[in-house]
């Protein structure tokens, strides 16, 4: 029996789940960092040395909690991963132009993926997404040891050309934001400070998560180089400086102090997922009819489940028969 505003529920546990998410609701709209997107500025020092991009993703990392409903460590290693597609792919070039980070480091939560578009826009999954194991000594989640520390991580930039852009670098510590320093510092020869972030409270659901992306220009001086890690050392974890209430401008003038800048543009990215029955259709259609009709299930039913969005997709037998061109070879 669903619950209602004004009818009689009788199941006691519909009531306490319809209470825990009116007061859950109720607290999202008395939180200021419960916004309904993520929010990113990109600044630039006036001496042109040097570009940063801050962002608050709780709304993003909030959301793909809502999808997958991963552990903690999970969430927090999908977070930053999707926090750092995010920004990265605002520095894509094109409109049309996309980004995918994969890492895998052999650890229990697999492969973890995240795809973002030229705003910014992301989505993303892990492999597996409910792994438990102990907190680090310092207390925090423990995401090096889930993601693992032997494998790669990938970035490929897909421009619209037959082949995309494929770069990859050692996993340096499964942590995420040190792995996306060394790529960039080994992989594209850019000078990048990475900070990301994401704090899970004990109910599992997302209370702040965000980053910084630091890069050097061309030609920049050696002594900003000095004064950026500085002022990066010194520097508060970004979830306690969005959980302090902090603003992004403000964390950019912290990470940015002693440079004056002024902030470029600003972005409101989302947890967006593009995926639709057609661009299912359009992979079968490119299968082999003998690999395509092992599909279906005793009842002639494929089913599609959505990596990113966990959308479900049916199709029949004869649907299938049909999107591959090929005669039903008296299946009606
Ligand atoms: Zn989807």
């Amino acid at each position: 029996m669903a619950p209602s505003d004004e009818g009689v529920i009788i199941d006691l546990d519909i009531i306490r789940v319809y209470k825990l998410n009116y007061y859950k609701d109720w607290l999202k709209n008395l939180n200021p960092n419960r916004n309904k997107t993520g929010r990113v500025i990109r600044c630039i020092t006036k001496d042109a040395s040097l570009i940063a991009m801050v962002m608050d993703s709780t709304a993003i990392v909030a959301e793909a909690e809502r999808i997958h409903r991963p552990s903690a460590v999970v969430t927090a290693g999908l977070g930053r991963l999707l926090t750092a597609a995010s920004m990265m792919g605002l520095l894509l070039k094109g409109k049309d132009d996309s980004l995918t980070i994969k890492i895998n480091g052999g650890g229990p939560t697999g492969t973890v993926m995240a795809v973002s578009d030229s705003g910014g826009n992301t989505r993303g999954y892990a492999v597996n997404p409910i792994v438990e194991i102990p907190l680090r000594t310092d207390g925090k989640l423990d995401v090096g040891s889930a993601v693992g520390k032997n494998g790669l991580l990938y970035v490929m930039r897909d421009t619209g050309g037959s082949e995309p852009y494929i770069g990859c670098t050692p996993i340096v510590s499964g942590e995420i934001a040190e792995d996306i320093t060394n790529y960039y510092a080994n992989s594209e020869q850019i000078p990048t400070v990475c900070a990301l972030g994401v704090l899970v409270n004990p109910d599992l659901t997302v209370r702040v998560a965000g980053g910084i992306l630091l890069q050097l220009l061309p030609f920049c001086p050696d002594n900003v180089i000095d004064r950026v890690e500085k002022n990066i050392a010194s520097l508060d974890s970004m979830t306690s400086m969005l959980d302090g209430g902090l603003s992004l401008e403000k964390i950019c003038g912290r990470a940015l102090s002693g440079f004056e800048f002024e902030v470029l543009d600003e972005y409101h990215p989302i947890y967006r997922c593009g995926c639709s029955r057609e661009r299912i259709s359009r992979a079968f259609a490119a299968m082999k009819t003998e690999e395509l009709m092992q599909l279906p299930d005793e009842k002639g039913i494929t089913e599609v489940t959505c990596h990113f969005c966990d959308k479900v997709y049916h199709f029949t037998r004869d649907e299938l028969l049909v999107l591959n061109k090929k005669p039903a070879e008296g299946n009606n």
